[in-house]
């Protein structure tokens, strides 16, 4: 039996992982090891021209890690997963075969604070940018492409307002104007949401989420659906041409629909050295199994919460496009059948005040800038995550100063709804 033919709770607990040839150990061992003998110079140089599969040293590729990176292959149906050190890693690994100085990204307003920052920032120390716009806007996305855009990048269920991207709508554009969709799917997880079935050319994750669960560890992926044809266009020299960095390899010519997962390795991971560690990918492997019982319980809960917020006087707006009000909700069917995630805002009346008196009331939840954990999180977004933003920048992402964000947890959901209630008592009293 093929991977393929298994179903989703099935590769969450096997995929990419066989009980150890060497050992017969039946959980994934930890294999702790920088380096990795050669059995001869012949099979040494197979490795490096890379003719034969194997490990050579951990930067690149550890047993570990292999086994994390296929059984994400294995949920998100990919080509190909490479996994890094940080889902942040995992946006730079998935950018740089694309780019090159003076290329340009077009990217939704709606995205992590962090992602954000990065894109509007940090990207112009490569010569690369970034142009934002509204993702529901089709017309003004296409008409942000210009001759220099090597990539499209969106998330499926996104930041900070748990808003839905109609990503087979994005993807058409995409391929209109011949670009790959890159779909940071962090906070829907392969569970609720398979990008590539959408069109994604590209899938990151942060494994650091919901993948891992238990807030341990910081991880990402970048899965390729091995489906972009990167030599029609003559826009991707580093994978369509001889590749100077790797002894002149015509990446995608020599390996096909396996050309970004090898470039990635061989020359992202050796060059720029954004690994993720065994010990990690240990902490990943224990999480994933339970991902899907984690998700319907972190779904059923977040609507719990969201429907009883809604009723509630204090509140002035809740965004989970869970709740029929949504906008959004007619989404949540197509693009995440299995429900809209665990990620919302809410306006709080009282503004930035009475927020900040919530956070600071709050017993349950934890005020952390994460999202994905077991347990209950809360921030305020205006005062932290989106704090580098502009005032319309915040108020674009969903951010402004009166929202507050939670990551629904998978606590009793009754504890989750009386711990708002407690403090939504003081924060408006
Ligand atoms: C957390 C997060 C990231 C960044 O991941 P790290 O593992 O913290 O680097 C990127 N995108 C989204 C949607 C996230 O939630």
């Amino acid at each position: 039996m093929t991977d393929k033919s298994r179903g989703f709770d099935t590769l969450q607990i096997h995929g990419g992982a066989a009980p150890d040839p060497a050992t017969g150990a039946r959980q994934t061992p930890i294999y702790q090891s920088t380096a990795f003998v050669f059995r001869d110079a012949e099979h040494a140089a197979a490795l490096f021209n890379l003719q034969e599969i194997g490990f050579i040293y951990s930067r690149l590729t550890n047993p570990t890690v292999s086994a994390l990176a296929d059984r994400i292959n294995a949920l998100e149906g990919g080509a190909g997963t490479i996994c890094c050190s940080s889902g942040h890693a995992a946006q730079i690994m998935a950018l740089f075969p694309l780019m090159g100085p003076g290329c340009n990204i077009v990217a939704s307003t709606r995205l992590y604070g962090g992602t954000v920052t990065q894109f509007s920032q940090t990207i112009k120390r490569f010569g690369w940018s970034c142009t934002f716009v509204d993702f529901d806007d089709l017309a003004a996305l296409e008409g942000a492409v210009d001759e220099n855009t090597r990539a499209i990048f969106c998330e499926s269920i996104a930041n900070p307002g748990g808003y839905i991207t109609d990503l087979d709508a994005v993807a058409d554009v995409a391929k209109k104007v011949g670009l790959p969709l890159i779909v940071d799917n962090t906070s829907a997880t392969p569970y609720l949401c398979r990008p590539i079935e959408h069109g994604a050319t590209l899938v990151v994750n942060s494994t650091t989420k919901y993948l891992t669960g238990n807030g341990t560890v910081t991880g990402g992926a970048i899965t390729d659906s091995g489906k972009f044809d990167w030599s029609a266009s003559g826009k991707f020299p580093s994978l369509s041409e001889p590749e100077p960095a790797y002894h002149g390899l015509a990446f995608h010519l020599a390996l096909g629909p396996m050309a970004f997962t090898f470039h990635s390795i061989a020359v992202g991971l050796r060059d720029l050295g954004m690994t993720m560690n065994p010990q990690g990918a240990h902490y990943t492997l224990l999480g994933i199994e339970t991902l899907s019982l984690r998700m319907d319980k972190h779904v059923a809960n977040a609507r719990k919460v969201a429907e009883w917020l809604e009723n509630d006087d204090r509140i002035d707006f809740v965004t989970y496009a869970g709740l029929p009000s949504s906008p959004y909700y007619d989404r949540v069917e197509r693009i995440c059948p299995k429900g809209a995630g665990a990620l919302f805002t809410f306006g709080v009346k009282g503004g930035y005040d009475a927020c900040v008196k919530l956070i600071d009331s709050v017993e349950l939840f934890s005020h952390v800038a994460n999202l994905g954990d077991a347990r209950s999180l809360i921030i305020h977004s205006a005062s932290t995550t989106h704090r580098q933003l502009s005032p319309e920048q915040q108020e674009a992402a969903g951010a402004a100063p009166n929202v507050v964000r939670v990551s629904i947890g998978i606590e009793d959901p009754d504890d989750i709804i009386a711990d708002l209630d407690q403090a939504l008592a003081k924060a408006t009293a």
